[in-house]
C-alpha cells in the first residue's frame, strides 16, 4: 500500500519502482478508492474530453459573459502570436478559454478548483500539441497533476477562501508545471523541482474577486498562470533547482495562507475588489 503525504514521497516511490509519477498516482488512486485501474483511467479520459470541449469552444466565443465583465479574450489571444511563440500563446489561449467557459456557467473540470480551471488544461494541451502526443500522454499528465494537487490539499489548501489565490492559481500552476515536465520526459525529481519553482513564485497571491464573481481578476490570471507553469517546467527541465524543496514551499504557502487576513480570502472586502472601478461594477451588478 502506497503511503503518500509529500511530494518527496511521490518522487521516492517513482524512483524506487522505476516508474513515472503519473503511474504512482494512478496506482495510489486505485488503492485508495478500491476502483479498478481501467475504470479510473476511463474516468480521467472522460475528464479530458470535458477539458478539450471547454478549451476549444471558449476560444471561439467573442461575446461577454452575463455580467459583461469578461469574455472574448481567448478569441483575441488566439488571433495573435507576435511575441510569445506558439506553445505559450496556445497555453494562455486555452487557459483563458476554459476560464471564460467557467465564468459563463459552462461545464469545466475543476483542477483543482473552478476558479483555477484553465491553468492545467492550458499548459497540458499546449504541450501535447508541441509534442504531437496522443490522449494517453495528456491523461498521464492529468494523473501527475492530480497527485501534486492532492499533496498540496493534504498539507495546505487549494481553496482561495482558505489560502488566498496562491492556493488556487498557485497550486494549479504547480500541478501544471510538474505534469508538463513529465510529459516532456523529465525525471520525478525534475517534476518536484517544477512544483517548487512554480509555486514559490506565486506565494502571497491574494483572492480579491470583483463583486464576488469568479471573473475579475480570475480569468486573465488563469492565462498568466498557464504561462508561469511553462516557465517553471522549462527551468526544471534545464536542471535549475529550487533552494527551497517543494514540500517546504507548500508548507510556506500554508503559513502565508493562515497569516492572510480574511479580507483577502474570497470575501471581496479588500484588494482589487475595493477599487473604485470594482465598487462601481459591484453597485451596477447588485442594483
Ligand atoms: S482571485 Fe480568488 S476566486 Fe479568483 S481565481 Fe483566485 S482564488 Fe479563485
Amino acid at each position: 500500500m502506497l503511503e503518500i503525504k509529500y511530494i518527496a514521497d511521490l518522487v521516492i516511490a517513482a524512483d524506487n519502482a522505476g516508474k513515472k509519477i503519473s503511474e504512482i498516482v494512478w496506482q495510489w488512486e486505485c488503492e485508495q478508492s478500491g476502483v479498478l485501474a481501467e475504470s479510473i483511467w476511463e474516468k480521467m479520459q472522460a475528464r479530458l474530453e470535458t477539458i478539450k470541449i471547454s478549451a476549444y469552444t471558449g476560444k471561439q466565443q467573442q461575446g461577454k459573459t452575463f455580467n459583461g465583465l469578461v469574455g472574448g479574450d481567448a478569441y483575441r489571444m488566439a488571433q495573435t502570436d507576435q511575441l510569445l511563440g506558439g506553445t505559450v500563446t496556445r497555453a494562455v489561449t486555452y487557459a483563458l478559454s476554459v476560464s471564460e467557459v467557467n465564468a459563463d456557467m459552462g461545464k469545466i473540470v475543476a483542477c483543482p478548483t473552478a476558479g483555477s480551471c484553465g491553468i492545467v488544461p492550458g499548459a497540458l494541451l499546449a504541450t501535447a500539441e508541441l509534442l504531437k502526443s496522443d490522449n494517453d500522454v495528456i491523461i498521464k499528465g492529468l494523473f501527475t497533476a492530480a497527485g501534486i494537487g492532492t499533496v498540496i490539499a493534504k498539507n495546505a489548501s487549494v481553496a482561495g477562501a482558505i489560502g488566498g489565490c496562491q492556493a488556487e492559481c498557485g497550486s494549479a500552476a504547480a500541478m501544471a508545471a510538474g505534469a508538463v515536465v513529465e510529459m516532456m520526459g523529465g525525471t520525478p525529481r525534475q517534476v518536484s523541482q517544477a512544483v517548487a519553482l512554480t509555486l514559490k513564485n506565486l506565494l502571497g497571491l491574494v483572492c480579491d474577486p470583483v463583486a464576488g464573481l469568479v471573473e475579475v481578476p480570475c480569468v486573465k490570471r488563469n492565462g498568466f498562470a498557464a504561462a508561469h507553469a511553462l516557465v517553471g517546467a522549462q527551468m526544471a527541465l534545464a536542471e535549475i533547482e529550487s533552494v527551497i524543496p517543494a514540500d517546504e514551499v507548500i508548507e510556506a504557502m500554508n503559513q502565508i495562507g493562515l497569516a492572510l487576513p480574511s479580507s483577502l480570502k474570497e470575501t471581496s472586502e479588500a484588494g482589487l475588489a475595493k477599487t473604485s472601478t470594482a465598487l462601481s461594477i459591484t453597485a451596477r451588478i447588485l442594483k
